[in-house]
């Protein structure tokens, strides 16, 4: 069972930094560290991208999203915008209060605080996003049933989920090409983070990066297909996923 957890303002690294950025135009480094890679940095601009600095990938999923769309992990709200100056119904949901907070004060309409896991969260959509390494939200491997029986719950029969992810078999690869994987080991898609933000340190927490057929497997024991719209530039794709009827 996975554990509901929404943020409060006082461990929510990554809210403190777009709350900044929108309120002074700029922010301090938003600082990522990991147990499996080195301290790296989230560039605090890029989550309040416009639709034109968006990545391909982003921008078919926005023009292909039809009828009721909610926007899981929304973050400053940058797909949830463009779809708003678009003309289309967006909501958006997001367990970071000051992400919450900022999108209310860019004009999104529609915006809760929720988790996406949580069975008090329900609706009805034919359109749900997961951008941005969109499948980091489902954590791990171990929680695909549950997260197929949420989107099952929120989704028109004929509905579809428009997700991104990395592939991140890149980081194993030999100088010959060949790549060296411990299957024996943890699944290695599966990864822990935890953010700061000047002196805000959030919790960690698990993030899944997952090939897309590893994605397509567990989406057909699970009553979905998962379809590969577009491969991006550095192992990264767009996946649609449909309900089989199952
Ligand atoms: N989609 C945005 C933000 C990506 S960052 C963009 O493309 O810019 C991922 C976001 O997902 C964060 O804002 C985080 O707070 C949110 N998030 C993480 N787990 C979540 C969950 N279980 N339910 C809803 N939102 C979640």
């Amino acid at each position: 069972m996975k554990e509901v957890k929404l943020l409060t303002p006082d461990r929510d690294p990554m809210g403190a930094a777009m709350a900044d950025y929108l309120a002074r135009g700029h922010a301090s480094r938003l600082r990522v560290f990991s147990s499996q890679f080195d301290e790296d940095e989230i560039p605090v601009k890029e989550l309040f991208r416009t639709y034109s600095q968006m990545p391909l990938l982003e921008r078919i999923a926005l023009d292909r999203a039809e009828g009721r769309i909610l926007d899981v992990g929304a973050g400053s709200g940058c797909h949830t915008l463009a779809l708003q100056a678009a003309g289309k119904e967006v909501e958006a949901i997001d367990i970071s209060p000051l992400a919450v907070e900022v999108m209310r004060q860019r004009g999104v309409k529609q915006v809760r605080q929720a988790d996406l896991f949580d069975d008090r969260f329900c609706g009805a959509y034919d359109t749900i996003l997961m951008l941005m390494n969109g499948s980091g939200i489902i954590g791990r491997l171990e929680n695909m049933p549950l997260f197929f029986r949420r989107i099952k719950s929120l989704l028109h029969p004929d509905g579809a989920v428009w997700m991104d992810s990395s592939d991140l078999r890149y980081l194993f690869e030999e100088e010959d090409g060949s790549f060296v994987i411990d299957l024996a080991g943890d699944y290695y898609g599966e990864v822990d983070f935890r953010m700061q933000y000047k002196e805000v340190k959030g919790e960690p927490f698990d993030w899944l990066y997952v090939d897309f057929q590893t994605l397509f497997c567990y989406a057909a024991e699970n009553g979905f297909r998962a379809e590969l719209v577009k491969e991006g530039k550095h192992y990264d794709y767009l996946a649609r996923l449909t309900r089989t009827g199952l």
